[in-house]
């Protein structure tokens, strides 16, 4: 985990940055796979190739679902791979959650309040959208 900046509202959080397996998680795999070999076949078996592929292609998925799901910010709601991919959706997406926070006035005592770092602008509503599309 590292300590990474929300290109929106600019607070920051706890971010897992890592893309993909390294040495380590490969080891792991061997290691396991070995030991259900072991313990299935009393003894080397091919079979174990299958186990190794089969738990790298756990850990892979693991490791990009867990980056992508920690991308996205927990208090504006802005997710840059989304942002990069639509613009439209992730200005929509980043509306809502912001919206639903100024409706509830809980942002006013939360630790991370969205709107700290938000440009205001004198538009009739403030919205994120706006403001992306003034920052371009
Ligand atoms: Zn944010």
């Amino acid at each position: 985990m590292e300590l990474v900046y929300c290109a929106y509202c600019k607070h920051r959080r706890k971010a897992y940055t890592k893309k993909h397996l390294n040495l380590v998680n490969i080891g792991y795999s061997l290691l396991l796979s070995f030991l259900l070999m072991l313990i299935v076949w009393q003894g080397f078996h091919p079979g174990v190739f299958v186990f190794i592929t089969v738990f790298l292609f756990i850990q892979e998925t693991a490791i990009q679902m867990r980056r992508r799901l920690s991308v996205q910010c927990n208090s504006c709601g802005f997710d840059p791979v989304l942002y990069v991919r639509s613009p439209d959706l992730a200005k929509q997406r980043v509306q809502k959650i912001l919206n639903t926070k100024k409706e509830s006035a809980e942002y006013l005592l939360a630790a991370n309040n969205p709107f700290e770092h938000i440009r205001h602008n004198n538009s009739k509503n403030n919205l994120p959208s706006e403001s992306i599309d003034n920052s371009r």
